[in-house]
């Protein structure tokens, strides 16, 4: 949209720019085509659009994606944006706040691309909500004042540096892609803006810490940046040289010479120093375990081990657990991407095998316990026979109410969430292959039985 278009449209509308919704607006339609194409859309993708204002970038975007959700405060142009893409039937404009928007919804889609020129107000607020874990984000593309956008991206030993750039940046690779002057937007800010590219780390990128204790030890070395860290940590009572030998640094350090990855090495040492056991105890020898084998008709004949079932296709039993909120809302895990069946899949909110001797229900209750720290009274739902689509596992499914919190062991679970039933629905119906295929073995047969 150029200069002329927009002011010809806010006139139509009898409205002008908004200084509270931080409402600037680009008229460089170069910049605005080079910004959109940084999200790198592809046909079946989903965009999700913050702030779309008149849609100065969204006229570049809606034909390059199968499907798009522009979410703006401003009444007077969430309605404009409705006619304006009427003939699209897949753009679907929400006239609300986009901290209010239930991100849950998006899972059913895949990864999501995100692209937004943020009302400075709320940039930050916005950027902490779409990229929390889990996430359903696979790309975002923002437009920050250009400060912002330079703390997100800064090194080490910088003045930019702090604690906004590790904790966005332990999860998110940042790259500051371009600045643009106050100039190309209408009315021009008296400040230049960032154009930053964000997209998930790998999690083989970094040694897997406590991302709770992480943010927290982060905020409080940055609290007064121009201390040594070894003051502002000595509430944790560390054996200091011992850590900095761990991490590689010298014990005079302040927090802003520290690297991301040494932050995540201190988190470590941290979390083994507040409790060794925990961290130091190995994922279980799955190898070694050793599990009742069974018949068709579900009655123990021998035992053999864990390899050996699943190799030679043994039948054997597991549970799975349904775990719901009282809103209604069914909690489910993510596996660990280091696990051997089904990594980074969606599943139950607990499941696990009978080990050899052991019976359905209080595998049930060890498994709530172990993979998510509580304990419930369980119901039996139902069982599933052992074929193909269960792992040839006899399974049997529970439920239980728990509103959480949860912990969960990192070695086996990535993360987990409350999900609406809704939109569990509509996300296994499109993306199967996001769920280890007995939790949809599973979840058909809750589904059959609730109805
Ligand atoms: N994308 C348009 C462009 O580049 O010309 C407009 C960008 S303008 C900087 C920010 C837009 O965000 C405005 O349209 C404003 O009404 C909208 N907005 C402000 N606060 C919002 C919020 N909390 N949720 C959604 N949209 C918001």
């Amino acid at each position: 949209m150029n200069r002329t278009t927009i002011e010809q449209t806010l006139a139509s509308l009898q409205t002008r720019p908004t200084k509270s919704l931080g409402q600037n607006f680009l008229h460089d339609e170069a910049a605005a085509a080079w910004i959109v194409n940084q999200l790198d859309l592809r046909p079946e993708d989903h965009l999700v659009e913050v702030g779309p204002g008149l849609g100065a970038l969204t006229e570049f975007a809606v034909g390059q994606c199968r499907s798009a959700t522009l979410i703006e405060k401003d009444g007077r142009l969430a309605g404009f944006l409705k006619e304006r893409f009427a003939d699209k039937p897949n753009v679907e404009v929400l006239h609300g706040d986009a901290l209010d928007y239930d991100l849950r919804t998006l899972f059913p889609h895949g990864p999501t691309k995100v692209l937004g020129n943020l009302p400075y107000y709320v940039s930050s607020q916005v950027l902490f909500a779409f990229t929390a874990e889990p996430s359903p984000v696979g790309r975002l593309v923002f437009t920050l004042q250009k400060e912002m956008a330079e703390r997100l991206s800064a090194e080490p030993s910088t003045k930019e540096y702090g604690a906004i750039t590790l904790i966005v940046g332990r999860r998110w690779r940042v790259r500051y892609v371009r600045t643009l002057p106050g100039s190309v937007f209408m009315p021009a800010p008296n400040v230049e803006s960032g154009v930053i590219v964000l997209t998930p780390r790998d999690q083989s990128e970094l040694p897997d810490c406590d991302g709770r204790l992480f943010n927290r030890l982060v905020k409080e070395g940055f609290s007064q940046r121009r201390k040594m860290l070894r003051k502002m940590l000595a509430p944790h009572n560390l054996d200091w040289p011992a850590l900095c030998a761990a991490i590689g640094a010298e014990e005079t350090v302040r927090g802003e010479a520290l690297s991301l990855k040494q932050w995540v090495d201190l988190t470590r040492f941290v979390e083994a120093h507040a409790d060794p056991e925990k961290f130091n105890a190995k994922a279980q020898d799955v190898h070694g375990e050793m599990f009742d084998v069974v018949d068709d008709e579900n009655r123990v004949t021998g035992q053999a081990s864990r390899h050996t079932v699943h190799k030679e296709k043994l039948k054997h039993r597991a549970v799975h657990i349904f775990v719901f909120n009282a809103k209604g809302d069914l909690f489910l895990q993510k596996r660990s991407r280091m696990k051997d069946a089904n990594p980074g899949r969606w599943d139950s909110s607990a499941a696990g095998h009978l080990n050899a001797g052991c019976d359905y229900e209080e595998s049930a209750q060890r498994e709530l316990q172990e993979e998510l720290g509580v304990s419930a009274p369980l119901e039996q739902i139902g069982s599933l026979p052992a074929i193909h689509e269960t792992g040839w596992e006899f399974v049997r499914l529970y439920k239980a109410e728990h509103n959480g919190p949860f912990t969960w062991p990192r070695a086996e679970i990535e993360s987990g969430l409350f999900f609406p039933i809704e939109v569990i629905d509509r996300w296994t119906a499109a993306r199967p292959h996001d769920f280890s295929n007995s939790f949809l073995q599973s979840y058909r047969l809750w589904r059959e039985k609730r109805e």
